[in-house]
């Protein structure tokens, strides 16, 4: 077997690496013949299946007919070939994360610099100020939990930085998850397909790549998720006399993406077999909950399948509940509240959900673009290596108020010549709600100006496009694809003190999605599961 080196030729970056006699050692997927793509196609949709890469099909009429009782699961889209990351870039990304998980704990627990953040979006934002009134009715009785729990994730894609030779990648921060932040489980499984690829079918082809030239990571995304919900677990203390502690994970009536979040169950249950965890749609909280009577306000938990069984709720871990379509009703927001008031453990509470909006990321970039002293240093020790590396990794947001950098930010987002090198966004989660280039102004124009104060400005980053094969619904598609690289983090800290009790980087998550395609969602339906191959 002869290992294939072959440039992209779409890429002049590799082009002039050659040229300065600098061999680019990533394999890029060789050029299959038919039988070779239906081969892998097929080892790959099975695969799939028997190790859980799978997603509920969508509720289309024709699905709901040939399978009533959604019984169904079908492979998640997932590239043929693991994309390649710089592996400095990679190692810095994951080496940022601690201190991520440092400012978001800071941050979550500073009310007045959320209640700026709030007060500046709230005029054109409903749910926002929804949110911050079940803080502000929790706060009038008092919290009775102190301890928080952030499943995070941080999201990022590649800037080329071309000032230096050679050029390198430097990541830069799409957006920071603190609620419901996806694809841990089925991450791992997309970097074990292609780790048992590179075992048995890529050797095999007629441009072999042999075993041993792909550096594949490996990947702890799930037990690392499942370290911190054991950890907020202990932490939590003994129940009450006679009832049993136990986690809730709360979900999506209708969510797809089951098997992602079955994942962390199936790990809780091999770590710490003596949890019992249950699912709970966000819809029955009331119904299957109650606050116990007494100062704590203990959250119990009544078993469907067994009305005498006393629960306690150590831990509620959120898949639900971070956008306004969960919350139909008033009796949503009073769920919510009741969850809220509880005395188990967030995952996340109110507060760092806040913390996790558009408007945080813009603030805390903002400040460094102009050079402020340092806004990071009020809230963490900013000369680790940690923080160091985080620095790097913000990128030009503004404001789209009516301050002076608003205005600038303004005049950009609304010139036809401008605009297109920008993405507008709401304070939102999940997909789907962010406004991109061309068609920002007409966007902007549709509503009041009195709105546009709830929107934050980002520059697009622009990474460069590499070859790879989708398979997505049994079809392969090829051509060019970007990447976005998410680092998992898991922190368990004390809202009252600042002591943090349990602060992990907790694996990564590769996403991939065609390079003219806006949006990458894999649950949205743009994106893919991807794994990374160091280069
Ligand atoms: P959400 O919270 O809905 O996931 P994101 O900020 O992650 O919102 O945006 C959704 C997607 O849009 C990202 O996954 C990415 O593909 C694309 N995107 C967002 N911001 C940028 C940016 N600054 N440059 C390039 N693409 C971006
Ligand atoms: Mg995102
Ligand atoms: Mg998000």
């Amino acid at each position: 077997g002869q290992v294939v080196r072959v440039a992209s030729p779409s890429s002049a970056m590799r082009d002039s690496l050659l040229d300065l006699g600098i061999e680019p050692s990533w394999p890029f997927p060789p050029h299959l013949t038919n039988v070779e793509r239906e081969t892998l196609a097929q080892i790959i949709k099975d695969w799939a299946s028997g190790h859980g890469l799978v997603v509920r099909p969508p509720p289309t009429a024709i699905a709901a007919e040939a399978d009533p009782n959604r019984i169904a699961a079908v492979p998640a889209p997932v590239t043929l070939f693991p994309s390649g990351i710089a592996r400095h870039a990679f190692r810095k990304g994951l080496a940022a994360q601690k201190a991520y998980n440092e400012l978001y704990a800071a941050v979550s627990r500073d009310e007045k610099f959320l209640a700026d953040i709030v007060k500046q979006v709230i005029d054109g934002d409903e749910f926002v100020r929804d949110l911050w009134a079940v803080h502000q009715t929790v706060k009038s009785e008092g919290y009775t939990q102190s301890l928080s729990l952030g499943l995070f994730r941080s999201d990022y894609m590649a800037h080329k930085d071309t000032s230096v030779l050679p050029p390198f990648d430097q990541l830069k921060q799409v957006e920071f998850n603190t609620i419901a932040s996806s694809f841990g489980g089925l991450s791992v499984r997309a970097a074990q397909l292609h780790h048992y690829l590179t075992k048995t079918a890529y050797p095999l082809l007629q441009q072999p790549i042999v075993e041993g030239t792909l550096d594949l990571p490996e990947n702890k995304a799930i037990e690392g998720l499942a370290g911190g919900i054991e950890a907020a677990y202990r932490a939590y203390g003994d129940a009450q006399p006679e009832h049993t502690k136990c986690v809730i994970f709360l979900v999506q009536g209708d969510e797809r993406n089951v098997w992602d979040q079955r994942h962390l169950e199936y790990q809780l249950a091999k770590s710490s077999p003596t949890i019992p965890v249950f699912r709970l749609a966000f819809a029955d909280i009331l119904k299957n909950t109650t606050l116990a009577q007494t100062k704590k306000r203990q959250l119990l938990y009544s078993s469907p399948i067994n009305q005498d069984a006393k629960y306690e709720v150590a831990v509620v871990y959120m898949r639900a509940g971070y956008g306004p379509d969960d919350y139909p009703s008033q009796q949503a927001w009073d769920a919510r509240c009741h969850l809220e008031r509880s005395h188990a453990i967030k995952c996340p509470s109110v507060l760092t959900q806040l913390a996790g909006t558009k408007k945080v990321q813009q603030v805390l970039a903002t400040s460094r673009s102009e050079n402020e002293a340092s806004i990071l240093s009020k809230f963490i020790k900013d000369d680790t290596p940690s923080a160091t590396e985080l620095w790097k990794t913000f990128t030009n947001i503004y404001p789209m108020d009516a301050s002076e950098m608003g205005l600038v930010a303004r005049k950009k987002a609304l010139d036809p010549n401008q605009c297109q090198d920008y993405v507008l966004k709401p304070q939102r989660e999940g997909g789907g709600n962010n406004i991109y280039g061309k068609a920002i102004p007409d966007y902007l124009n549709s509503m009041p100006e009195s709105r546009w104060g709830s929107f934050i400005l980002m520059e697009l980053i622009k990474p460069e496009p590499q070859r790879n094969l989708i398979l997505r619904n049994g079809q392969i598609e090829e051509g060019n694809v970007i990447n976005e690289l998410g680092v998992y983090g898991a922190c368990l800290w004390d809202q009252k003190s600042g002591k943090i009790l349990h602060n992990e980087e907790a694996g990564w998550l590769l996403r991939t999605k065609g390079d003219k395609s806006e949006e990458g969602g894999v649950a949205a339906g743009y994106g893919c599961m991807d794994s990374v191959s160091l280069t």
